[in-house]
């Protein structure tokens, strides 16, 4: 068996162009503009190329996007300030932090303080609550992806084994809700579990969020399974230079599985279209408008 390839590149090109739609109508008929702030405190490299691919999706989907670059010297108090006062501007509809931030600024004290109906990221304790309790509710873009990207596979989460590993608050858990939500037996696993190969083998669907370079091997996937592929690990490659691969040993698996997402290209850009969406969400919602049905 050679998997199907679940190509989050051209999936995310797809959201984006109905979101930009959205955007365009939501303009012409009622004149708003939804808008996001995106806050980047200090200069790590990663995150410097994180926010500015989010700002340019943003601009290029027609809505605003307020950058506010932050030297790493800003204090927990001042980023507060920010927040409160972003929280009460009618031109913003989203706001994100990108994390991490210093380590003299407490990341969860920051979230906390951002607006509910504002976080984007959907890591605002309330909005992790509404959504572990079945309510509506912003959810975090890389679970969306992750669920997006496996209903491109199946119509229905019922019946079906799903086991995820990782269970951080930014992936695991999140994701883990959602499949519950969508009717799947879900499991998580972490660094603790027993006998992960085996329990990855009883999956219909797999998602692998551990930080671990192809630490899922095809032997682990059970066969014509789904397999989403969260891991973003570099690693070296050729003529030293650095490579991206993710947690599952791509070409082992995708011998087994029946769907597969690449690293790169999977779940990547389906979190960035996810954002884009949230954002058009969270202003409707803003706006007393319904959310848009995709
Ligand atoms: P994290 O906070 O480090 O969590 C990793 C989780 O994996 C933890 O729950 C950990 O278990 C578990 N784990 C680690 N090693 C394991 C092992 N050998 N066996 C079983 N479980 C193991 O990472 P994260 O933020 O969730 O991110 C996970 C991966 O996804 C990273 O590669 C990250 O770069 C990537 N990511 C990608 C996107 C995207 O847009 N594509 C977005 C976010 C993250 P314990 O809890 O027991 O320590």
């Amino acid at each position: 068996m050679t998997a199907r390839i679940i190509d989050g590149k051209v999936l995310a090109a797809d959201l984006r162009g109905k979101v930009t739609d959205a955007v365009h109508r939501l303009k012409r008929d009622r004149g708003i503009v939804p808008g996001i702030a995106v806050v980047l405190v200090g200069e790590d490299p990663a995150s410097q190329v994180y926010v500015r691919t989010k700002s340019y999706m943003v601009a290029s989907s027609g809505m605003h996007a307020y950058d506010h670059k932050l030297p790493a010297t800003t204090s927990e108090a001042e980023l507060l300030a920010l927040i409160d006062k972003l929280n009460t501007d009618p031109a913003v509809n989203g706001i994100l932090v990108q994390l991490p931030l210093p380590r003299k600024i407490d990341p969860h004290k920051v979230i906390a303080a951002i607006d509910p109906a504002k976080d984007v990221d959907g890591f605002h304790p309330l909005n992790v609550g509404w959504l572990a309790t079945g309510f509506p509710s912003l959810v975090p873009c890389t679970p969306l992806a992750c669920i997006m990207l496996a209903k491109t596979v199946h119509a229905s989460f019922d019946n079906m084994e799903a086991v995820v590993i990782g269970r951080s608050n930014i992936v695991g858990k999140p994701v883990a809700q959602l499949l519950l939500a969508e009717n799947a037996t879900v499991t998580i696993a972490h660094s603790r579990t027993a006998d992960l190969p085996g329990l990855c083998r009883r999956a219909d669907l797999l998602i692998a969020a551990a930080g671990r370079p192809a630490m899922v091997r095809g032997d682990w996937i059970k066969p014509g399974a789904t397999v989403i592929d969260v891991g973003i690990n570099r690693v070296p490659g050729e003529a030293g230079k650095t490579k991206i691969v993710g947690d599952v040993a791509f070409d082992e698996a995708k011998a087994v599985a029946g769907a597969i997402t690449p690293v790169p290209g999977g779940v990547g850009p389906m979190t960035i279209a996810c954002l884009l969406l949230n954002t058009l969400r969270a202003a409707c919602a803003q706006n007393g408008l319904p959310a848009p049905n995709f």
